[in-house]
């Protein structure tokens, strides 16, 4: 699953928040899971950048990443095969040395009327939006219950709260993750592991430039801040719930959305 590994750079002063720590983000090549892999790297952390197919992007975040003086690898997995996901932690664990960070960031979108969704679709959904969340969960919390720490954060989405007609696939899977986090989080605090959401609204990705004008003028109207967000504001709600600052919480869900829940 490993394709390319980079040496390991100089940026683990002790003063850096995540120092020392090694962080895995799905789908990461591209978009938010980018924009968070830069940022953990720079609080300090060593960052496995998974992706999916597109192996020159991730290169291409990896090299950033060690532009910054921190170390990066780029693992090839399709987090919604069980196996897959197992080995990609696996793979991280033995050439990272174990893993204290999990951000479950790769996500896919397939919109439309429920009415006329394919069989196919409604599958594909759930399964990389939620069943990839909950198999590389899994295969995380043995290395993290060795360690006796551990953050997983999940990247749900306002959809999973607000609905949206024509998102009833995707809307599921996010709010999902909620259950999924929240369950999680009981099941493993005794053991000092602690899971939390992020829940973004409206960014500015690959994966909102592909949605219909409408769609996406309708939310614009709708934020209180009146703009649409970055992947950076997305990553540093990120970067806080992994760091050290945010070692009472858990079970938490995060609204990053410019206050479009406000209602
Ligand atoms: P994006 O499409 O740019 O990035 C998603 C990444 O996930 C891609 O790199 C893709 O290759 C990867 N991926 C897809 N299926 C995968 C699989 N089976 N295995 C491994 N990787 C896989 O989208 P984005 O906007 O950066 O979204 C990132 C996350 O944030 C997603 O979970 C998305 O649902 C969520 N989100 C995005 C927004 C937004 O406005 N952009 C809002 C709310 C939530």
């Amino acid at each position: 699953m490993l394709t390319e590994s980079f040496p390991p750079g100089g940026n683990q002063e002790r003063t850096l928040p995540l120092a020392g720590k090694v962080a895995l983000v799905t789908g990461a090549s591209r978009g938010i899971g980018r924009a968070i892999a830069l940022d953990l790297a720079r609080a300090g952390a060593a960052v496995a950048v998974n992706y999916l197919s597109d192996m020159n992007a991730a290169q291409a975040v990896a090299a950033e990443i060690i532009q910054l003086g921190a170390s990066a690898s780029i693992y090839q997995a399709d987090v919604s095969q069980s196996k897959e996901a197992s080995a990609l932690v696996e793979e991280v664990v033995q050439n990272l040395g174990g893993l204290d960070i999990l951000v479950n960031n790769a996500g896919i979108s397939r919109d439309g009327l429920l009415l006329t969704a394919r069989d196919e679709d409604i599958e594909r959904v759930l399964r990389v939006n939620l069943l990839g969340a909950i198999f590389v969960s899994r295969a995380a919390l043995r290395h993290f219950m060795r360690r006796g720490a551990g953050r997983i954060v999940n990247i749900s989405s306002v959809v999973g709260f607000l609905g949206s007609s024509g998102q009833c696939l995707y809307a599921a899977s996010k709010q999902g993750l909620v259950g999924f986090t929240r369950a999680l989080a009981r099941e493993m605090a005794s053991r000092r592991i602690l899971v939390n959401a992020v829940a973004p609204g409206y960014i500015q990705t690959e994966m909102t430039e592909a949605l219909p004008t409408a769609i996406r003028e309708k939310y614009l109207a709708r934020i209180p801040l009146g703009r649409i967000g970055t992947p950076k504001e997305v990553a540093d709600m990120v970067l806080f719930l992994v760091s050290p600052s945010a070692s009472y919480i858990t079970g938490q869900v995060f609204m990053v959305d410019g206050g479009l829940t406000l209602g």
